[in-house]
């Protein structure tokens, strides 16, 4: 198979009328479309459940953005026996062809590109610029595990020759798995669970968030649009308490590709590593957990480009992404100077419905989210200064009941306070001082998680060093924290963000394979 090189989808520019109409329009459509009624999917069969969750638009809860049926545990067994049985000749299709299914399905969500962001602005209150991208990284995954694939399973390894034999290795897929992703990324990482897995000839149960259900539902019909055959992706939504435990737990689970929380993130290790009778295999588990980024500036720094890429990643989609920036460490010289910068970007900026192109931040996720945040505000007075989040909400987001929370800093928090370790996973910005860059070094790596983080400095020997100590999977050197590219940054982290898979990368195909060599005597 003959493609062009992989290269990024290009984001969506809004400044050009053309694509702003079509944002509108397609905002116009979607909203007409809210409402619908989604079933579980399980070989091609519909199952319409009596018990349903309501996905709400968290800029307007009383707005339904779908109604979505649960799985009973009775359809959780029959998805993955569905998985199981279709693996038998999911397995045996050439390369090429669950390759070209990965190219169709991006080429759908390319053709269909403003509709699916309008379902991610109305269902997790995304604002454009966020929606779009998501869209992009979604295409991405699909353009780069095909050729990832192709380069995996289609001519082989090379080994070193052996008189009188052909010794040959291939990569094979694992057998039936179940997908669990976040709400955060709900097309993205929807997409990267399901279609890496799926592409090196894996079966999937996917199981999403019970936050954004409607746009993994579309993930799925651009699957089946594609051409995906029964049973090879089963479409199972659900509340992850309810039939999480007895999706990992099945003996016909062979592996489990999850994103999300540290808790649920180990939990899922610790279930998935019991034998359970009838289990073949060990359990492979894919587990990509959550951050606490931190984003170092020294003295040396150009402190307009820092406060510029700290606001972007602390408040962007409200503070809601596993890299997201939530501890700014700054050295004592240009601790006030640059705080003062970081406040003044802040109070600049637009929260609102983003279904109006002119809102960077929309409300955050569901009602536990804010009361868990707001808790973090509480906690936050106690532990530091707030220097921005005070002004009370206007009449007309408070008349809408979302669930808004202005970007709020704290300052001056100790390195171990609470609001310095724990994730908030909301707007809530803490910003620490440090005596110098190696202090501010190890109050960086003082978390226990590893996920992203940054240096703004302009001192050689200091990024150097931040090479070699700053502990995370994915740092940035003068530049922000948050906007992984597939393929440019494979994404993943280390300690408790999980098990550093390096989704986009090269080798995250290898994990959902296993490697077989073949010694034919002549
Ligand atoms: P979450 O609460 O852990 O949920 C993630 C998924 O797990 C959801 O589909 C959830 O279903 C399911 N789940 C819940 N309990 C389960 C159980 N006992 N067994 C099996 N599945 C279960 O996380 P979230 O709130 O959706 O997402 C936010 C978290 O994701 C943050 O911690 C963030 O840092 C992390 N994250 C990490 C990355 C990364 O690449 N490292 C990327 C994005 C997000 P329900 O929705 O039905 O509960
Ligand atoms: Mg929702």
């Amino acid at each position: 198979m003959n493609l062009p090189e992989y290269r990024n989808e290009p984001f969506g520019d809004f400044s050009s009328s053309e694509r702003r109409e079509a944002m509108q329009r397609a905002l116009r459509s979607v909203g007409d479309q809210l409402g619908a009624d989604y079933p579980v999917v399980i070989h091609g069969e519909r199952f319409h459940t009596s018990a349903t969750m309501v996905s709400r638009s968290p800029a307007e809860p009383s707005r339904a953005v779908g109604h979505v049926s649960k799985a009973t545990p009775e359809l959780a067994v029959r998805a993955i026996e569905t998985a199981h049985a279709a693996f038998t000749h999911w397995r045996r299709e050439p390369v090429e062809q669950r390759a070209r299914l990965l190219l169709r399905a991006a080429a759908i969500m390319r053709r269909r590109k403003e509709e699916l962001a309008a379902w991610m602005v109305y269902e997790v209150s995304k604002s454009w610029a966020e929606a779009d991208a998501d869209v992009a990284e979604a295409i991405d995954f699909c353009e780069y595990y095909a050729r990832q694939a192709l380069r995996l399973q289609g001519s082989g390894q090379p080994l070193t020759p052996w008189p009188g034999e052909v010794n040959s290795l291939h990569y094979i897929p694992l057998g039936a798995g179940v997908a669990i992703p976040p709400w955060n990324f709900p097309l993205a990482i929807a997409t990267n669970l399901v279609v890496a897995p799926l592409v090196a000839g894996n079966t999937v149960v996917l199981k999403p968030a019970s936050s954004a259900p409607v746009i993994a539902a579309k993930l799925f019909a651009i699957l089946e649009e594609a051409g995906l055959p029964p049973g090879v992706v089963n479409y199972l939504p659900g509340s992850g308490s309810a039939v999480g435990d007895l999706l990992i737990d099945h003996p016909l689970t062979r592996f489990i590709g999850f994103t999300g929380s540290k808790e649920v993130g180990l939990r899922i290790n610790e279930r998935a590593s019991v034998r359970q009778p009838g289990q073949l295999w060990i359990k492979r588990a894919v587990l990509e957990m959550g951050g606490k980024d931190g984003i170092v500036v020294d003295e040396t720094a150009d402190l307009d480009a820092a406060a510029a890429g700290i606001v972007a990643a602390a408040f962007g989609f409200q503070g809601q992404k596993c890299s997201a920036c939530s501890r700014v460490i700054i050295v004592e010289r240009v601790y006030d100077a640059l705080l003062q910068r970081i406040v003044t970007l802040t109070q600049a900026i637009k929260l609102g419905n983003p279904v109006d192109p002119d809102r960077f931040m929309g409300a955050v996720v569901d009602q536990d989210a804010f009361e868990k945040i707001r808790s973090y505000v509480t906690i936050g007075h106690q532990e530091g200064r707030l220097v921005a989040g005070e002004e009370p909400l206007g009449q007309d987001l408070l008349d809408s009941g979302g669930y808004f929370i202005r970007p709020t800093i704290f300052a001056d928090i100790a390195p171990d306070a609470r609001l310095a370790q724990e994730e908030i996973f909301g707007p809530v910005l803490a910003v620490i001082k440090a005596r110098d860059f190696d202090d501010a070094l190890a109050i960086a790596n003082n978390t226990e998680y590893g996920l992203t983080g940054a240096l703004f400095s302009n001192d050689l020997g200091r990024i150097a060093r931040a090479y070699e100590d700053f502990h995370v999977g994915n740092l940035y050197i003068n530049r922000k924290c948050t906007g992984a590219l597939v393929g440019v940054q494979p994404f993943g982290g280390f300690n408790m963000s999980g098990t550093d898979s390096k989704a986009g990368g090269p080798d995250y195909l290898t994990l959902f394979t296993q490697v077989k060599v073949i010694s034919e005597r002549l």
